[in-house]
């Protein structure tokens, strides 16, 4: 595996690469690895003659009071594990190489963005697709692959991705869950034993949801009540969203049609968590 730390190098690479007729897949990611990400590359590594990684705490994503400095980074624990899952190129650029001074461009997906995680986190997702943008013109993937996880992000990526005719296939992969259900996150490092525990009221609300809605339930109010109520039972838990929403455009629904997803976002002490449930009703009535 090549880590390769500047933009000019890997453009060597990529050329090479596309010279020797490879497909190339792309697995962007900000680090500190864990099987979520991993699954990503392992997909990407069955399914393409090239698979570059990146790792780049993006500092346009993150608000003014977020996490920036404090998110996980250890290169050095990250190289081995991309390199076992199959990764050949690890990109990790320095922010000055990304964003020279005068940096001036920006792409900025409307509607879906200002919902959920876009309406808490102000230029959250103009981040995520500014920099998603420059990833893709400078590894110029044949796929890449994102985290149902994100399950916003993913729909972004999706619209940008249509929007703008770009010539790659996104490739959605399942959320990569610890054996207790919580879903694999970098930030499940910043909480404490007890924390820890109490995140555990995301996945269990999910689940919670997903029965009764498999039992019948198509009252979207009464999925989102159910939901909040059992997440506030948790003391150490701070709602930021439920949302009942139909999965395409985001947008909030009343009644559950052929297809739903649930998504959630919740503070846990200092740390925001997401998680969601997508469920796809057609044919069961
Ligand atoms: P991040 O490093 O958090 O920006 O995530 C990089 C990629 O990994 C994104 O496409 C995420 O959706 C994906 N990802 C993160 N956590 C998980 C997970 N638990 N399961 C599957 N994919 C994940």
């Amino acid at each position: 595996m090549q880590i390769v730390h500047y933009v000019e190098e890997l453009r060597g690479i990529i050329s090479e690469a596309k010279k020797q007729g490879k497909s190339i897949g792309f697995v962007p990611t900000m680090g500190y690895l864990h099987e979520g990400h991993l699954s990503l590359a392992r997909r990407a590594r069955g399914e393409n003659g090239l698979v570059v990684m990146s790792i780049f705490v993006n500092p346009l994503q993150f608000g003014v009071n977020e996490d920036y400095e404090d998110y996980p980074r250890d290169l050095s624990r990250d190289a081995p594990m991309a390199e076992a899952a199959g990764v050949d190129v690890l990109f990790c650029p320095g922010v000055a190489d990304m964003y020279p001074r005068g940096y001036a461009t920006f792409v900025e997906v409307e509607e879906i963005t200002a919902v959920l995680c876009g309406a808490s986190r102000p230029g959250h997702f103009r981040g995520v697709t500014t920099v998603v943008a420059k990833l893709f013109g400078l590894v110029q993937p044949d796929r890449a692959y994102f985290g149902q996880k994100d399950a916003q992000q993913l729909r972004v990526i999706e619209k940008m991705v249509e929007d703008l005719n770009m010539p790659v296939e996104i490739v959605p992969c399942p959320t990569v869950r610890e054996l207790d259900g919580l879903a694999m996150s970098s930030r499940n490092a910043y909480l404490s034993p007890r924390e820890r525990e109490a995140a555990l009221v995301l996945n269990r609300s999910l689940r919670r949801a997903e029965e009764a809605i498999r039992a019948g339930e198509r009252d979207a109010n009464r999925i989102r009540e159910q939901v909040a109520a059992m997440i506030r039972e948790e003391p150490l838990a701070e709602i930021d969203y439920v949302s009942v929403n139909d999965g395409v455009t985001l947008r909030e629904i009343e009644r559950i049609g052929d297809r739903v997803m649930v998504a959630l976002a919740v503070r846990i002490g200092m740390t925001r968590l997401i998680d969601n449930l997508q469920m796809n009703l057609g044919g069961e009535g």
